[in-house]
């Protein structure tokens, strides 16, 4: 099935006289007729739910689905973005590990591995998403279980040569994570070009109307665990009645372990009601990605026409522009459009764009970004105002950047709200 198929019609099959539309099962736990029946659950002999920590099937719908767009063999939804990111790490790294990501991404997994996974023990090198493979060869340590990247990166709509990560990876035997939440399979699937895991923050184009918080973790069955590097997936898990992933999961070892291991232990489940608006919102997900896609072309066409004109706008970031130094890798890994997010500068600096932020009136100043209404961002006096001039510098931030999430209303309008804003930050 196509993409726009799938995302219709793929995770829920209803049976003679059941919902046509996935229900919610807005229910903790599950009956079963006999102890037994229960313990072969508890054991993985037998599939089923039994505690919605654990699984749910309002869950399982989205989970089919999103493993179906992406490619992959199996995936776990988690409750929020953030949640996605660390249980895709801790599956395989713990402490005494080491792990390399790409400097180009989302502040809040800058923070996450900066901060947190550095008091937790594992220690992480950032590296300019532009590294060869060749250029990687230097960061790898004994001790180094996984590579990370976004593949285009909030804020900074920086793209991750995921071949040459994968590369990297898999020289050494450890598997490339891709954070794909901007550009959504839609629009570009890692897995074809040698990623092995895929997360998202299903709270951004997935969802799409800002309306439920998420995460998710796909799959792809690919990377093979038997190296020796991971002891965690091919040696028996004394938690689980000595199960050995690999062994009885085959290429679902990864995802089987992060639900059987890191949900039960850490619980960082999806709600239900999330998990059924995920799903719902996902169902127009090709629709809107096309439109998203057009009209930030529109708005970063008509803002390099400033910049050439009147220099009301200083730079335009977009990497569909042919002139964006990130356009070889555009072509490549999003020939159908990047996302909807296109950064620029606004002539002035900070104060202009503070300026410009409080005159747009369509466009809606929050923290979100990527669903289906236009809004726009400071990044650096919000979302990364803890890090320091340099640490913004890594990942690609200036003061005077604005993020502007371009939504799927009339493109005309968008530029109208535009053209009057910058009008009152020139004033
Ligand atoms: C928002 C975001 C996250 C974090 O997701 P939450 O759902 O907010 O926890 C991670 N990665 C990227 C690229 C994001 O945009």
């Amino acid at each position: 099935m196509k993409p726009e198929t799938v995302c219709v019609q793929a995770g829920y099959s209803p049976k003679n006289g059941e919902p046509r539309v996935l229900p919610v099962y807005q229910s903790t736990t599950f009956k079963y007729d006999s102890s037994d029946a229960m313990g072969d659950l508890f054991d993985l002999k037998a599939e089923g739910f039994f505690y919605t920590r654990l699984a749910n099937p309002t869950a399982d719908a989205p989970e089919k689905k999103l493993a179906a767009l992406e490619g992959g063999v199996g995936c776990m939804l988690t409750s929020s973005g953030q949640a996605a990111s660390l249980v895709s790490v801790l599956n395989i790294a713990g402490a005494g590990d080491h792990i390399i990501s790409s400097a180009s991404i989302y502040g809040g997994t800058y923070n996450l591995f900066y901060k947190t996974l550095a008091q937790m023990g594992i220690e992480t090198t950032f590296v300019p998403c532009t590294s060869t493979a060749a250029e990687l060869e230097k960061y790898f340590r004994p001790n180094t279980k996984c590579v990370f990247g976004e593949t285009l990166s909030n804020p900074s709509l920086d793209i991750l040569d995921i071949e040459e990560f994968a590369n990297a990876a898999h020289a050494h035997h450890v598997p490339l994570i891709v954070d794909n939440t901007f550009p959504t399979p839609i629009n570009c699937r890692p897995f074809d070009f040698g990623a092995d895991i895929v997360v998202h923050s299903t709270s951004k184009y997935l969802d799409g109307h800002a309306v439920a918080l998420g995460g998710a973790i796909i799959d792809s069955g690919k990377f093979d665990w038997k190296s020796g590097n991971f002891p965690m997936l091919t040696e028996p898990d004394d938690s689980y009645h000595g199960v050995t992933y690999t062994d009885t999961f085959g290429s679902a070892a990864f995802i089987v372990k992060a639900r059987a291991h890191l949900m039960r232990d850490l619980g960082p489940a999806p709600a239900p009601m999330n998990a059924f608006l995920l799903n719902l919102g996902m169902e127009t997900l090709a629709l809107r990605m096309r439109q998203h896609c057009a009209n930030a072309r529109k708005v970063a066409d008509y803002l390099v026409s400033r910049m050439k004109g009147d220099g009301a706008v200083t730079w335009v970031n977009y990497p569909d522009l042919p002139d964006n130094p990130n356009h070889r890798l555009c072509e490549k890994y999003l020939p159908n459009g990047s996302s909807g997010v296109v950064s620029f500068g606004v002539r002035g600096g900070r104060e202009a764009a503070t300026k410009f932020m409080d005159s747009v009136k369509l466009a809606a100043v929050v923290t979100h970004v990527a669903d289906a209404r236009t809004s726009l961002l400071h990044p650096a006096s919000t979302t990364h105002r803890q890090l320091s001039d340099e640490q913004l510098k890594e990942c690609g931030v200036t003061p005077d950047l604005i993020r502007f999430s371009v939504g799927i209303e009339n493109a005309d309008d968008i530029i109208a709200d535009i053209e009057q804003a910058l009008n009152k930050a020139a004033e």
